[in-house]
């Protein structure tokens, strides 16, 4: 048997290479490629979407915008004013009003989506799709050094995108989700299990995919605030304060160590539907609407189910609160469903376990664990489903 191409650099499990590939900046370089003379201006996008197939917007000055919005994105330009994708877009308008607005354009996106990750599968056919602009690749059995694959997998995205993608290639998911953002725009990180220590210690608990504002403030508080320091500690004092399996996962992560395997097919699939609100609402004095917009959120998204033949095992909730903070919360049904009264009671139980003492601004339901329809057509029966 040819023997594997191996990169002792940088092998937890002999021979394991996982690369990160991010797209940079995604949304905003796409527009860029429509409107080169754009190039080094402070852009932002969001606000209402551009409705596919029609001509690409003048776009209009952000400190004129009015409304509700949200930033989906922006370019590095617009982070130097302190714009970040996510924010209210009248917060950024205060912040860069002479900065442009445009309207998302997800036609495009997906169409640059598919061309990067056909590009990256061409040399690296292992891949789990982690979402429009970021992917995992098992590169363990392909052969090259790592640094030229990396730069192999970089030209071939730019040559099929026009864009470019910051990369990680270290032992596993974990770490090179972390590297891939060491030297962005346009890096490329290979990262071995012997410099985590030096690369990866100095760096805020944050960056490790998993550890939340929540928790990140909790370790805070017990005056670990470096990846170092989490290492460090004494693993029985993580898991007192975080229970076994969080705190013992957090011992390892800060160590670098972390195993799990590509999820290379991701189906089931989650379908969501999620509306913002007009004016921020209240879950007791606004009850009567919010309930009446659940019900409308939970038979749409019945809609979605049947058009596309499936069921589902699993119903979440997204509520977005006033001051912008995302909560979620799912439930599993014990029998499959898409009967728009079983969603409502599953987003209801969801509901049960968040904070509803504070205003709103979006409410979201997700159905995920979707199976194909067959058989499980049955009516919706009360506590049928469980925490
Ligand atoms: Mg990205």
């Amino acid at each position: 048997m040819a023997p594997k191409a191996t990169d002792p650099s940088i092998d937890s499990r002999p021979g394991r290479r996982i690369a990160h590939l991010d797209m940079d900046a995604f949304f905003a370089s796409v527009e860029l490629l429509e409107r080169p003379e754009l190039k080094g201006l402070p852009l932002v996008v969001g606000g209402p979407r551009r409705r596919p197939g029609s001509e690409p917007g003048h776009g209009m000055r952000l400190g004129d915008y009015r409304g509700r919005g949200v930033a989906t994105t922006c370019t590095y330009e617009a982070r130097a004013f302190g714009v970040r994708s996510g924010m209210g877009l009248m917060k950024a308008a205060a912040l860069a009003p002479e900065a442009l607005l445009l309207p998302a354009n997800f036609e495009a996106y997906r169409r640059s989506s598919a061309a990067f990750k056909a590009a990256a599968v061409a040399i690296a056919p292992v891949m789990e799709d982690r979402g429009i602009d970021e992917i995992f690749l098992d590169l363990t059995e392909v052969p090259g050094e790592s640094r030229e694959l990396g730069m192999r997998l970089k030209v071939a995205v730019r040559e099929a995108t026009g864009l470019t993608c910051s990369v990680g290639i270290t032992p596993n998911k974990l770490l090179s989700k972390i590297a891939s953002e060491l030297q962005k725009p346009d890096g490329l990180t290979i990262l071995s299990q012997d410099e985590v220590p030096t690369r990866i210690w100095p760096l805020a608990i944050s960056v490790i995919n998993g550890v939340g504002p929540k928790a990140a403030e909790k370790l805070r508080s017990l005056g670990l605030e470096t990846v170092g320091q989490v290492a460090a500690a004494n693993p029985a004092e993580l898991i007192g304060h975080f229970g076994q399996s969080y705190g013992r996962w957090l011992f390892e992560a800060a160590h670098g160590r972390h195993d799990s395997p590509l999820v290379t097919s991701r189906d089931p699939k989650s379908i969501s539907r999620e509306t913002t609100f007009e004016r921020d609402l209240h879950p007791k004095a606004d009850r009567e609407q919010l309930s009446k917009i659940l019900l409308d959120l939970c038979t749409r998204l019945a809609g979605d189910l049947a058009r596309q033949h499936v069921l589902a095992k699993g119903v979440g909730i997204k509520l977005r609160y006033e001051d912008f903070r995302t909560v979620t919360r799912d439930v599993t049904l014990v029998r499959p469903s898409r009967d728009p009264e079983a969603l409502r009671e599953a987003a209801r139980a969801c509901l049960k376990r968040v904070d509803l003492d504070r205003k709103l601004r979006l409410l979201g339901v997700k159905a995920g664990t979707l199976v194909e329809e067959g058989g499980f057509l049955g009516e919706f029966q009360p506590g049928l489903f469980e925490d």
